[in-house]
């Protein structure tokens, strides 16, 4: 019997990527056995297989079809995209789906005490970073000359050691910039991870496992800010309940035995329910109120 042809998914060796990624796929169901240090983990539930990389070598696996898929952060695909282009080559990977993970945004940051007051200030500026080809972009489209001095990483002592002025690096809370005293002025990119895939066309069992992977990353998605709630209501009371509840759709109403103007209100909201929508529930009328987790959704 022939073996079923297996997807192979890029994900990041160690880092930010890693923990995240690897989550989303045990969310989605897939059992991994990987040994210590192992470049490849099986999936032993699915015709899956992960090969551990570092996250910059994504694209280019993907886009030469070493990989059928991959999670790589949005700030490596557009740099990649831009210095593929400045080679007068087009990126071949496709974006399959953006993900609520790796959130992040390049950012250009300056020392604390240095004036800024607007992108003209970067005229003639030398500016430390690890994107030369998105920063060149963001520089280019608003008609700055600067100096991109490109380093591979600590990116953010570059103005302390004098090799730059200003930064251009990836930021997510602040607090390096904050630690290194710099400030954040401009955004070049927001950035989140993504899910690319080869320009290669997929056997049909490989496109099946790719649309079932997407279905499930969807309802992933979908489950992670939504909440199941049960509550008692005065059946008067059901229009202005409805209309506290937030993000559901039509909440399934249930009589009562024995209380004929009371019922039961079953909904599933997609929106995060805050102490405050209790608080106005139960003022409305609601009793035993309870919010659940929702494990898995398939729409
Ligand atoms: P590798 O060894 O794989 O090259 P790296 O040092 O390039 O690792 P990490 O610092 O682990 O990578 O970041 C991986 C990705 O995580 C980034 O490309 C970005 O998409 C995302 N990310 C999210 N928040 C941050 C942040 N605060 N700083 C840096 N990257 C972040
Ligand atoms: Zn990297």
């Amino acid at each position: 019997m022939a073996e079923q042809p297996r997807l192979k998914l890029a994900v990041q060796k160690s880092g930010r990527l890693t923990d995240p990624s690897l989550d989303l796929l045990a969310r989605c169901g897939l059992k991994l056995s990987r040994g210590k240090d192992q470049l490849l983990g099986f999936g032993e539930n699915m015709p899956l297989d992960v090969l551990f990389v570092r996250d910059d070598d994504i694209p280019d696996l993907v886009q030469e079809d070493v990989c059928d898929l991959g999670l790589v952060g949005l700030n490596v695909i557009e740099e990649k995209r831009l210095e593929l282009a400045a080679r007068g080559a087009t990126a071949r990977f496709e974006a399959l789906r953006s993900l609520d993970f790796g959130h992040c945004r390049l950012s250009l940051a300056v020392p604390a005490e240095h004036p800024y007051d607007g992108v003209h200030s970067l005229q003639g500026r030398r500016i430390a970073t690890t994107y030369p080809f998105l920063l060149g972009h963001f520089l280019e489209q608003r008609g700055i000359e600067a100096q991109i001095v490109t380093l591979s990483g600590a990116v953010e002592i570059a103005p302390r050691l004098g090799r730059a002025d200003l930064i251009c690096d990836l930021v997510s809370t602040g607090s390096t910039l904050q630690a290194n005293h710099l400030r954040e002025v401009e955004t070049v990119l927001q950035s989140h991870a993504v899910l690319i895939r080869t320009p290669v066309a997929l056997a049909a069992e490989k496109r099946t496992w790719v649309e079932r992977l997407l279905l499930r990353v969807e309802g992933v998605e979908q489950v992670k800010e939504s909440k199941y709630i049960m509550l008692h209501a005065p059946r008067s009371a059901l229009a202005a309940i409805r209309h506290l509840l937030p993000g559901s759709e039509s909440p399934t109403v249930i009589a009562l035995e024995g209380a004929p103007d009371r019922v039961a209100v079953h909904a599933v909201c997609r929106e995060t329910i805050f102490w405050e929508t209790l608080e106005a529930l139960k003022r409305a009328g609601a009793s035993a109120v309870l919010v659940l987790p929702i494990e898995k959704m398939l729409a």
